[in-house]
């Protein structure tokens, strides 16, 4: 590749990697529509309508005593601790990350190489691919079915002596559904490479593997507070593992990638996190309000959830046009243009009560059309 006139080797990976999709700005959305930005909600990225001011603010009352003039503690100890607290695990069993995506990274980093095979069931986050294919490994994808259900079996019987990780994403973004841990447990009793459980939405539906790190020293799990805490802008994940596999990831993970006035504010919400139950509560509750609103659509499914969005797929209409029409009303959704597994599928954020009318009204409105149309 020549950049400028200077001639540079990139690695083959990169030339045929499928990267990330980066969501468009609110400027870019906007402009397709002859919006404000600030007229664009949204409700493709999974990130909460509310946040923890009382926290926010309590931490800028002390912002001057942030040493912004040093690097973090680079064992992350105190935010370590408020963690472990949390998640129900020893402090030595935490890796504090940036977000649950360098999490994801620290992961693949550490057990996968080129020509190794990593699975995970199909659909699934995006992220897990990109992540193993930077790795240069082949990054297999185990369908579910028509439901949306997943095929454990199928995965177990998958892995190989070229698998070095599975990935399961528990509640499953984009479907919403979520494993009981006994699936979970026999993934892990199953196979002897390491399982990521991926609970970005874990506080949305409540059962958690952090119980069971101990007990299968090949479980990890990695979590957030972009979603249920309302801090997606902080980047603030975590790793949970047995103290054996931390020291491991210890290895690999950058010293210093957390800021300290991240830090403090993730310190801050994880020590009294009573707030994130009363977010969950009014996102649940609206989630069921339009859950049934969209289930009494003759032609649209909807597939439940224990997340803060919902999956649907359109029986009539196209699903592209029905994003331009909600875009014209400034709500943005998540569209799966390349995946036919997810054709004429949307995924909605559940955001306030307001929106989740708009929402209902335009889709309702939409199918009926599109029924009419026959
Ligand atoms: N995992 C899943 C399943 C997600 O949906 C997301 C959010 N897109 C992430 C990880 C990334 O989370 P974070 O903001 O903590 O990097």
């Amino acid at each position: 590749m020549v950049f400028g006139s200077i001639r540079v080797l990139v690695r083959e990976v990169l030339r045929r990697l499928e990267p990330y999709a980066f969501e468009p700005s609110d400027r870019e959305l906007a402009s397709l529509v002859g919006l404000r930005p600030d007229q664009i909600v949204r409700l493709d990225t999974n990130a909460s309508p509310y946040y923890p001011k009382g926290v926010i603010n309590s931490v800028c009352r002390s912002v001057s005593k942030i040493r912004l003039n040093h690097y973090p503690d680079t064992s992350y100890a105190s935010l370590r601790h408020y963690i472990s607290c949390y998640a129900g695990v020893g402090p030595d069993n935490v890796i504090p990350t940036n977000g649950a995506d360098e999490g994801i990274d620290i992961v693949t980093r550490a057990f996968v190489e080129k020509g190794d095979e990593v699975l995970a069931p199909h659909p699934t986050y995006s992220y897990f691919r990109v992540s193993s294919e930077i790795q240069g490994a082949e990054f297999i994808r185990i369908d579910s079915d028509d439901k949306f259900r997943i095929d454990i079996g199928a995965l177990i019987s998958r892995a190989s002596e070229r698998t070095s990780l599975i990935f399961l994403c528990n509640p499953n973004n984009p479907t919403g559904q979520s494993l009981p841990m006994r699936e979970v447990e026999r993934i892990c009793s199953s196979v002897e490479v390491p399982v990521l459980v991926d609970e970005a939405y874990y506080e949305y539906c409540g059962t958690s593997a952090a119980p069971l790190i101990e007990k299968y020293q090949n479980l990890i799990v990695v979590r957030t507070l972009s979603k249920a805490f309302g801090l997606a802008g902080i980047r603030i994940g975590y790793l949970l593992a047995s103290e054996e596999t931390v020291d491991l990831l210890n290895k690999v993970r950058p010293p210093n990638s957390l800021g300290v006035l991240n830090i403090a504010i993730a310190e801050r919400a994880l020590r009294d996190p009573q707030f994130v139950k009363r977010f969950v509560e009014r996102i649940a509750g609206v989630r069921e309000w339009l859950y049934r609103e969209l289930a009494s659509i003759k032609s649209l499914e909807v597939f439940p959830s224990r997340t803060n969005f919902l999956l649907v797929r359109l029986l009539k209409g196209d699903s592209q046009d029905l994003w331009t029409r909600l875009l014209k009303r400034g709500l943005v959704v998540r569209r799966f243009a390349s995946d036919p597994m997810l054709r004429n599928c949307l995924r909605i954020t559940i955001g306030e009560m307001k929106h989740a009318r708009v929402i209902a009204n335009v889709i309702t409105r939409y199918i009926e059309d599109a029924e009419g149309e026959v």
